[in-house]
């Protein structure tokens, strides 16, 4: 039947229910071929400032063309590339290609910053500061436009290791952003050691903002916060807009979510920037 066809067709690209049946040993035997076949691609998502209505930023977000499954989103095989080391290879990938896209939007006056996210064991891989320093020398970027996003649970694993290689990212120019902020163990004394540029407060406390008057507070404390130390401050998993208003009215920062837009790929995202910048006045 031709609808039986057709339902099996739309099951073997669906993403979350294969990652059920696709064993661990599968999906690291097919990343070895991935970074070979080129079948990676990095999706931008917007990042908007909330003060003044403009798109400050794009978050690189891996994707996972895979020849039989479809898209695979990092969820089903970035955690096997971290036991299995294949992490590496595939940070360098994912670092080099955003920086070669932040060089070509810096060519065309396209003025956004860059985040890119770093995995635990690349961030301790030992040569993240010489990666860093020959692609933002080699691609010509302003070193401030390109963020790199760590976990707080990550920076912890080897506080005094971690601590140095920030400050010398720092010097190098580069900003750095403790992603997922608020769902890890860090202490605020060891948190304040690092040379921060940027908190990303976790989607799971913007997610309860309408429902639950405590992840307001908790959130209204972590902007209060980032305030007082001068740091910036990025909602994650902005979905509506009474979360927005409320976000805007506590002053935070910076915002990101699907209420603008989700990760898209690089012409969409370009084709959206312009569109956007079109009609929306600048504040001066
Ligand atoms: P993350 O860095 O916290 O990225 C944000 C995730 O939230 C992304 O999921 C994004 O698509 C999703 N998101 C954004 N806005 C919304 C929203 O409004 N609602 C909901 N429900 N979700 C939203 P994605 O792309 O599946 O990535 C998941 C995680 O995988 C990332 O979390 C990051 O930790 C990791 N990851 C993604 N790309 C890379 C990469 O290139 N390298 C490394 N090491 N990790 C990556
Ligand atoms: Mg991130
Ligand atoms: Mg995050
Ligand atoms: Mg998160």
């Amino acid at each position: 039947h031709a609808k039986n066809k057709s339902e099996m067709h739309y099951q073997f690209f669906n993403a979350d229910l294969l990652s059920e049946f696709t064993t661990n040993a599968e999906i690291e035997r097919d990343l070895h071929q991935a970074i070979r076949g080129r079948e990676f691609e990095l999706y931008y998502q917007p990042l908007m400032d909330l003060k003044t209505n403009q798109y400050i930023g794009a978050e690189a977000l891996i994707r996972w063309h895979h020849p039989k499954k479809g898209v695979l989103y990092p969820g089903a095989f970035i955690e096997i590339a971290e036991q299995t080391g294949m992490i590496n290879p595939i940070g360098e990938w994912v670092l080099e290609s955003a920086c070669k896209q932040l060089n070509l939007w810096q060519h065309k006056d396209v003025n956004i910053a860059m985040h890119v996210n770093v995995s635990a064991r690349q961030f301790f891989s030992g040569n993240l500061y010489e990666q860093v320093w020959r692609l933002v020398t080699r691609y010509r970027i302003k070193p401030k436009t390109l963020v790199l996003e760590i976990t707080e649970t990550e920076l912890m694993g080897d506080i005094r290791y971690a601590i140095n290689l920030c400050h010398e990212l720092a010097e190098l120019g580069v900003g750095l952003a403790i992603d997922d902020f608020g769902t890890g163990y860090s202490s605020m004394k060891y948190l304040k050691q690092f040379p921060i540029s940027k908190l990303k407060i976790d989607r799971s406390f913007i997610m309860d903002i309408s429902s639950s008057r405590e992840s307001r507070e908790i959130v209204s404390a972590i902007i209060a916060m980032a305030n007082a130390l001068n740091i910036s401050l990025t909602a994650e998993g902005v979905e509506t807009k009474e979360q927005e208003a409320f976000l805007s009215s506590s002053a935070c920062h910076h915002a990101q979510g699907y209420l603008y837009s989700p990760a898209i790929r690089v012409n969409d995202f370009a084709q959206f920037i312009e569109h956007h910048t079109t009609w929306v006045p600048v504040e001066h």
